[in-house]
């Protein structure tokens, strides 16, 4: 394994500072990067998040992940980015100094744009030598996504890796055009997308979820050991047929009346659109039967704008339920210690 011309032998660990453009301010800026080489060969993992850099929870995911002593035994090669989009999480912001999203910009281009040239490295250093990808993202600026992973759940491989990572609930999701996913599909590389929680906040579940989810997905490659007889198998996940975003017909006030995880059925009530006096108020209605996974935080509209993310399933009930159930689970969880190192990855 090299990267940026560093070789890291098997039982090596390996802090590298891949070098990106700098500032302005003749300030120079590197992508920091951790390998975990295992003694014993296996998958070679890229494990990312922050590609949007308000989307902070799959940082707070990856510095868990490190910690965990279950490394010491890894089988195989894990490539974790916390943060990609250096510049984003510095100044706070989804886009990179050029405003673009380095999200519709991949594979990229070393004469391209700033945005071209990141994704470019990304790929040049590290998908080139990976055989599976996890990539961490979170609802965008004040959007609430219940945690889910996206996948193309057409490919087999994918759709196994999808199912161990352990969520309720699954979205069948097109390959958005330049995506880090898209590239790596290309590339014959399975890449999970996994959502929770909000741009610019750390959601404690969001990030049990997710840390729980990549080392299941792990444990399914043989990174690392399954723990056989602990606890109940994981109920078998549910995956959504379809999905549509519910849009402020006209700009306003927002009440919102459902939570993420909840069932609605066509016609149900999503929330009211008023003025600051309540004189003009207008219903919100679900188009569609289904589950709410993303919703819209701030209750400043403007017509357009998307509120609720309704996902579309077989039975939306038992969905519900299962969901509700998953939530609460994670909620008051024991962490065990000497496996993680001190944080809260839920038993299984
Ligand atoms: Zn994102």
């Amino acid at each position: 394994m090299v990267i940026n011309g560093r070789k890291v032998a098997p039982g090596q660990r390996a802090a590298i500072e891949l070098p990106v453009a700098g500032l302005y301010t003749a300030t120079t800026m590197t992508m920091p990067v951790q390998v975990v080489h295992g003694h014993k060969p296996g998958p070679r993992l890229f494990v990312c998040a922050a590609i949007h850099g308000d989307e902070l929870n799959g940082v707070e995911i990856i510095r868990r992940l490190l910690a965990l002593k279950a490394l010491s035994r890894l089988h195989g090669t894990l490539i974790a980015i916390p943060i990609v989009n250096v510049y984003g999480v510095v100044t706070h912001s989804r886009y990179l100094p050029d405003r673009r999203d380095l999200n519709r910009f991949f594979p990229g281009s070393d004469k391209g744009s700033l945005t071209a040239r990141l994704a470019h490295l990304l790929v040049e250093e590290v998908l080139g030598q990976c055989t599976h990808g996890i990539d961490l993202h979170t609802g965008a600026l004040h959007r609430d996504n219940l945690p889910h992973v996206r996948a193309d759940l057409d490919h087999p491989e994918t759709e196994r890796l999808a199912r161990a990572f352990g969520v309720p609930v699954l979205l069948n999701s097109d390959l958005r055009d330049g995506s880090l996913r898209q590239a790596a599909d290309e590339m014959g590389i399975p890449v999970l997308v996994y959502e929770g929680g909000e741009a610019l906040r750390f959601d404690e579940v969001a990030i049990r979820v997710g840390l729980k989810g990549v080392v299941q997905v792990m444990r399914a490659l043989g990174m690392l050991a399954a723990k056989p007889g602990r606890g109940a198998p994981p109920k078998e996940p549910v995956e959504a047929r379809s999905s549509t975003w519910v849009r402020a017909e006209l700009s306003g006030i927002l009440r919102a009346g459902v939570g993420l995880g909840m069932r609605v059925r066509k016609g149900t009530r999503l929330g009211v659109i008023a003025d600051p006096f309540g004189a003009q108020e207008t219903e919100v209605t679900a188009p569609v039967d289904g589950i709410v996974i993303a919703r819209l935080n701030l209750p400043l509209v403007n017509e357009g704008d998307a509120l609720f993310h309704i996902a579309r399933f077989r039975s939306n009930e038992s969905v519900a339920a299962q969901v509700a159930e998953f939530q609460s689970a994670h909620e008051g969880v024991i962490p065990d210690p000497d496996l993680y190192g001190g944080e809260g990855l839920p038993p299984e």
